[in-house]
């Protein structure tokens, strides 16, 4: 439910911006994937001694692009739609809080930045019913990541929770103080 609701509310915040007109900033940062979960926090620290370190949305998609898909720099800048140098100081950030909460043993809380999200298109397997989702200009999957059958079609008619919400989803970027 959690990631649900992080979900909608980038939404908002997305649709809040195009209300009110605000400038789309020139580095609005590309992100396909969202947070399954947003708060990770270390056993047996009370809350109140907590300290938490803050991840951007945009630091998280690093971190997943160039560490769980080892994409090389570059490529990773393109998924993002911005340059290397810029994705470079990016996951050089995302990866000095990840390691400033496993060391201090902090709580790592992952919000706001600055991004908007990949439109994304939906597919589903005849075989064994799984759906999954992947960002337009990644080309059509051959087969299913789950079964691996070829016998996949798209699946637009199924949209997910939050979406169809309107235009607003992947044109705005949100933008958020940075903590
Ligand atoms: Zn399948």
């Amino acid at each position: 439910m959690f990631q649900y609701l992080t979900y909608y509310e980038h939404i908002l915040i997305i649709r809040l911006n195009e209300e009110f007109g605000m400038a789309r900033p020139i580095n609005c940062r590309r992100v396909a994937s969202m947070p399954q979960a947003n708060y990770f926090k270390p056993r047996g620290i009370p809350l109140s001694e907590l300290e938490e370190v803050i991840l951007t949305i945009d630091e998280f998609e690093a971190i997943r692009l160039a560490d769980l898909e080892n994409l090389y720099q570059e490529q990773a800048a393109e998924k993002m739609k911005i340059s290397r140098p810029t994705f470079g100081r990016i996951i050089d950030s995302a990866h000095k809080k990840v390691a400033e909460a496993l060391v201090k043993g902090k709580a790592l809380k992952i919000e706001g930045g600055e991004f908007e999200m990949a439109e994304m298109r939906k597919f589903k397997c005849y075989e064994c019913q799984h759906t999954w989702e992947l960002p337009y200009g990644t080309g059509r999957p051959e087969t299913c990541p789950s079964c691996k059958s070829n016998k996949i079609r798209r699946a637009e008619e199924e949209r997910g929770y939050g979406r169809g919400l309107g235009r607003g989803q992947g044109r705005g970027c949100a933008r958020t103080q940075q903590k």
